[in-house]
Formats: C-alpha cells, structure tokens, sequence
C-alpha cells in the first residue's frame, strides 16, 4: 500500500464490523487503513474472551464472516471437530478472525494501525482524522465501525467507589472476579442479559462459589437454544405498523407452533418491520417490549443455560426482579439497598463487588468515544430519532457527512436488528459494493 497522500478509506474500529470490512475492500482491491486502539485489533470486544466457558450464542452454521458463503465457519469448525448445529468457543472464533484479517493483511491491501481515533474533520475534500500522540492520517472515505458504547453511569453507585466495576470488559472487572473467586464473597450484578451471563460464566470458571445476585427491572433472563421445528412466514402476514398487533400476532403465532419458531420466523422480516413502525410506535416497543424481546430472540447455547440452571438450583445464583435504590462503600466493599419488584420496603444486603451489566449505552448523545464525540460536536454526524445510534440512510451512510459511513451496532435505529454476525455481516458487503462505487465514481 502507498502511504503518500491520502488512503482511499479509513476504518476505525477493529472489532468484527470494521475487520470483515477491510477484508471485503481488499477482495476489491481497494485499500483501507483499520484503526484500533485496544488491543483487541481483529477481534472486538465480543471475541476477545480467551475463557473457554465464553460461547458464541449463534450456531456454527450461522457465523460465517462471509456474505455469500454460508458455510465458511462452519467449515471450519468441522475441521477441529465441531458439530455445525453446535456452539463453538468464542475464542475460536477469533482465531478464525484473525485469520481472515491476516489473510487481508498480507494481500497489502489492509494497514493495521494500532491506536485511537481522537478526532475527524473534512478538509479539503478529504477526512483528517487525528490520532492518540498527535499524529494524524487523511483518508477519502470514513467509516466508524466502532462498536457499541460502554454502559451508561448508574446513579445509585454514584458513591460506590472502585468496588463497583463499570465497565464489565475491562481489567478492573477481571481482577475482581479473580479476588471474588479468593474470597468466595457475594457478587451483585446490574442486568440480567448477556453480560449478566457472561460474568456469571467467568465467575464459576475461576472458582468462585459464593453468592451471586442478579437484578433487573424484570428479571428476565436469555432463554436457551433448542431444536424445533421451523415454521417460516412471508412478510405480508405480519402486522406492521403497530408494536402492540405485531405482540399479540407473535403470543397467538408461539401458541401454534412453539415461541422459538414464532420469534425466528420474524427473521428475514425484522429490519422491515422496525421500520415499518413510526418514531413513536419504534419507542413504545422499546420501553415496553424491548427486555422480553431480547431474552428470546438472543438466546444463549444450551450448555449455557444448563450451567445458570444448575447455578440456581444449588443457589449460588439468584434473579431478582426490582431495583437498586442506593450503594455504599464500605470497609468490606458495598452495601446495597435493593427493592423488589412490588415490595414496598427495601432490603440492604453487603457485596464485595458490584457489576455494571446492564448493557451498552442506549444513548448515543452520551458517547465517551472521542471520535464520535467530536464528529456528533462538529455536525458531521448526528443521532438517530430515537437516539440509540446515528442517522444513517438506506445504504448505511451518516447523515451530515461526505463519504461517510456507520457499520453495526451504531446503525441498530434504522436497522434494529444490526449486532449480530449474519447481520453485520450483510451490512459490511453491501457497504463495500457502496465505497468502491463510490471511490470509483
Ligand atoms: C459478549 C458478546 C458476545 C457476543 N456473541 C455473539 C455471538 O455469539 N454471535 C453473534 O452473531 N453476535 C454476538 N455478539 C454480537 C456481535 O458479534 C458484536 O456486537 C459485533 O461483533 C459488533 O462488532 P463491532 O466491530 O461493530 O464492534 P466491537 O466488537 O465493539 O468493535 C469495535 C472496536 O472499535 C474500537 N474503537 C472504538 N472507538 C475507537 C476509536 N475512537 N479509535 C480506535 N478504535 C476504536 C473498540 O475498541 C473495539 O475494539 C456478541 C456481543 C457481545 C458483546
């Protein structure tokens, strides 16, 4: 790749979006530098687990990375032994990541540069984007493939101190569980998802057998994975238009033919029927519908819901349904005032650790990412309707800027259904088709 002059396309973010984003430039011949600052270049923060308790929630035969090439994954995973209906380790399938960044790598099509994106700015028909040390590089296109935003702050831990962990990914969270594994003291966890189970997982890995609390307005948590039988619908017999009719079809659909069929049918369908709701009918589905939603269409691998089951049982681990009313630090860590969900009176309860895991920030608007601030402060890019990501069109650019595009879950209000793998996957080709039209234009 020639370093003089501007690079035709700058992709920041390294994760699973920005990765198989280069990969698919580079097929095209076109170069692309990836900026990622954390460590995690080729792999994002979902595939940067090395525990192998950590499993991806799709089945092989639905992970290729390729658009196109269905079996791509799945392929793979044979070859080491897996079965394609199976749920492989996620660290697998890092590696298999990785290779296909080094694949792109080696084509020198793809420069890896390994450091932040603090800042952007169109200049001279081209995007200056500043760097962490002060460099900066210029690119023609831009695309922010940066992921989803750490959780948003919890007021109830607001003087919590470092017993209350913030960010689940992060070393202080992985320090923690090592010293809760030591001590065998009580855990709390804020949220009951996929983070939730995630940290569960890690915290019976490393040994911990203490008590673990999981709390959330509901108390919903991801219902596992199990065979059925499929029963596809065309798009014309689902109501759209109204959340509330589209529910009531979806309880009547699961009665008749089992709710995992019924949740799955809306698959080919659900961008279309996201966008076939208006701004207000998109809100009232996500105040009202968005946790139940969530736990059934994200469904964890059995063997996993085995485990929270068996965890349960023996009560190391308990949901909860209500909220936390405030945290203290104390000597020994945190005591908690915790209120049930429909208990007039809360309860206080001591912890060593508390941990943040209700989820990435719904709220773009609150980004700590200093790229996205600067882009969202100086106009080039600005929040969707509903300000859970950026306004992109149809062919996933950003409102407001000149070659410019979003992948992933920074996409998720135009698109809603836009953080997995066959998702993104779609979405990272057809941008591809768009920016070599485009360059090429
Ligand atoms: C724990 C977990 C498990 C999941 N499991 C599955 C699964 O089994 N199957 C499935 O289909 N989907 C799964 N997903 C969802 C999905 O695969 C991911 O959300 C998806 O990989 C998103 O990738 P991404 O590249 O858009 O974002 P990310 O993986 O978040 O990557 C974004 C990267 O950009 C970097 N970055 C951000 N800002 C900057 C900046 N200013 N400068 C430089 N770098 C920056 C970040 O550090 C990060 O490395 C999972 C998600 C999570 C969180």
């Amino acid at each position: 790749m020639k370093s003089d002059g501007a690079v035709p396309v700058a992709i920041v973010g390294g994760g699973f979006s920005g990765t198989i984003l280069a990969a698919h430039l580079a097929r095209t011949g076109i170069d692309s530098v990836l900026i990622d600052g954390s460590g995690r270049m080729g792999r994002g923060v979902a595939y940067s687990t090395t525990e192998p308790a950590h499993l991806l929630n799709v089945r092989a035969e639905g992970m290729s990375a390729w658009s196109g090439e269905p079996d791509h994954f799945a392929k793979r995973f044979e070859a080491e032994g897996g079965d394609r209906r199976g749920f492989a380790q996620r660290r697998l399938f890092a590696r298999y990541l990785a290779e296909i960044l080094e694949q792109a790598h080696s084509s020198g099509h793809v420069q890896l540069l390994e450091t932040t994106a603090v800042g952007g700015a169109r200049e001279d028909g081209e995007w200056l984007i500043e760097l962490a040390g002060g460099n900066s590089i210029r690119a023609k296109a831009l695309v922010l493939a940066v992921g989803n935003q750490e959780p948003e702050a919890l007021r109830a831990f607001a003087s919590a101190g470092d017993r209350f962990i913030r960010n689940p990914w992060g070393s202080e969270a992985r320090s923690a569980v090592a010293e809760l594994a030591r001590s065998g003291d009580s855990a709390l966890l804020v949220g009951t998802g996929l983070t939730m189970v995630d940290l569960v997982l890690s915290l019976d890995s490393a040994g911990h057998r203490g008590k673990i609390l999981a709390v959330s307005r509901r108390g919903l948590i991801p219902r596992g994975h199990a065979d059925f039988q499929p029963a596809p619908v065309e798009a014309a017999e689902v109501p759209q238009g109204r959340a509330r009719e589209l529910l009531r079809w979806l309880r009547e659909r699961s009665a008749a033919v089992g709710w995992r069929a019924a949740i799955d049918s809306l698959r080919p369908h659900s961008q279309l029927l996201w966008q076939g709701l208006d701004d207000d009918q998109q809100r009232r589905f996500l105040r009202h519908a968005r946790p139940w939603w969530d736990v059934h269409r994200h469904r964890i691998a059995p063997e996993v819901a085995d485990t929270l089951k068996r965890m349960i049982g023996e009560g190391r681990l308990e949901v909860m349904a209500g909220r936390v009313v405030s945290a203290t630090e104390t000597d020994a860590g945190l005591e908690v005032e915790l209120r049930r969900r429909g208990a007039r009176q809360s309860q206080s309860q001591a912890f060593a650790y508390a941990f943040n895991c209700t989820g990435p920030l719904h709220s773009v608007g609150l980004t700590k990412d200093p790229l996205l601030r600067s882009l969202l402060d100086a106009g080039y890019v600005h929040p969707d309707r509903l300000g859970i990501g950026l306004e992109v069109d149809e062919r996933s650019r950003a409102a407001g800027g000149e070659l410019l595009w979003a992948l992933g879950p920074l996409t998720k209000g135009r698109y809603w259904e836009i953080i997995a793998v066959p998702d993104i996957r779609e979405q990272a080709a057809s941008a591809a088709e768009d920016i070599a039209r485009e360059l090429n234009a």
